[in-house]
């Protein structure tokens, strides 16, 4: 009798310490970990999300820019924080090339990390800088053939956006490019503005503004229609770039372990974060949307992460890329 009473006694305490840790959390300030530079497009989805995030749970919600190695080192760094849900990834397709890139990956993204949800698809833009001699891929093209040892293009390291959408692009038009790697495309942007470097591919996010102020100059976009934003530039596939359509996608993490009643609240918060208007008029204007609901879900990010890894393994390895 007394150990049936002990166990109800125990039960009990584990069934109010399961409901107490989902109202209480979170119980302390989040912070949302960006694998790249601050001032690129993945930081400001971040900002954007924070916000929102801040105003659901009423708790500050940090922003902390952890670049290198492509985004693998701040993913690295959530696979090894506590698995309390304080601390959350935003990351973007780059989780999914990262497996066949990084030979010495420190971790697995399908079974180190918690899925949350996909967030949203952001579109990308071929850019140069303003003085470049060339202003669509018909001026672009003989000017790539005839400089083809001085240009170059910028990325955010191996496996970021931007370098994949760099080597589409090179492999495309058949033409191999000095590449300059950052820490992420805040660092690319200010020196494609500053005429540093030459080309750019980047997520809309960071180069919608300055296109419009005439700072960079925009060769293309990589939607298959023209963005609404950006009216006057034309598609790369409209300038006879096949097999170009291409838009970034992003999810959101937590590390392995945390708990269900954490994971649960944090969906909750990033459901509300796509469904907002104002979340979503934002990305309205630099020509992204938010992901329909049943993707930013824990299972719709799963699936989604599984087939990307399985689709750019193979491209990949034939490609020949990989770091040590
Ligand atoms: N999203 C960028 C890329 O993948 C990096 C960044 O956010 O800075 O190139």
């Amino acid at each position: 009798m007394k150990v049936h009473a002990a166990r109800w006694i125990a039960l009990a305490a584990m069934a109010c310490a399961g409901s107490a840790a989902a109202a209480d959390f979170p119980t302390r300030p989040m912070t949302v970990i960006v694998p790249f530079a601050a001032g690129g497009p993945t930081d400001t989805m971040a900002r954007l999300m924070a916000q929102q995030f801040q105003a659901f749970f009423k708790q500050t919600v940090l922003v902390e820019n952890a670049p290198g190695a492509g985004g693998t080192i701040g993913v690295d760094k959530v696979v090894r924080a506590a698995p309390d849900g304080h601390t959350i990834l935003l990351m973007h397709i780059g989780i999914s090339t990262a497996p066949a890139l990084y030979k010495k990956l420190p971790f697995d993204p399908v079974k180190d990390l918690e899925p949350i949800g996909q967030v949203a698809d952001v579109p990308m833009t071929l850019v140069a800088r303003s003085t470049l001699p060339a202003s669509s891929m018909k001026d672009l093209l003989p000017f790539l053939k005839a400089n083809r040892d001085k240009v170059t293009l910028a990325n955010a390291g191996l496996g970021a956006a931007s370098h994949l959408c760099g080597l589409l692009f090179m492999s495309t038009v058949g033409i191999d490019l000095t590449t300059v790697p950052y820490k992420g495309t805040g660092p690319a942007m200010s020196d494609l503005v500053g005429g540093q470097v030459d080309l750019l591919c980047d997520q809309t996010t960071n180069t919608v503004q300055q296109i419009k102020s005439g700072k960079i100059k925009a060769i293309g976009a990589t939607s298959p229609k023209r963005l609404s934003q950006l009216p006057e530039v034309p598609t790369l596939a409209e300038q006879g770039l096949t097999g170009f359509d291409l838009a970034v996608w992003h999810g959101l993490y937590a590390p392995r372990g945390t708990p269900k009643a954490s994971l649960d609240r944090l969906n909750a918060a990033l459901q509300s974060v796509v469904k907002d208007a104002g979340f979503r008029s934002r990305l309205a204007e630099f020509g992204a949307e938010p992901v329909a609901l049943d993707l930013a879900t824990p299972q719709g990010l799963r699936g989604h992460l599984v087939k990307e890894i399985e689709k750019w393994g193979p491209i990949i390895r034939k490609a020949g890329i990989y770091a040590d």
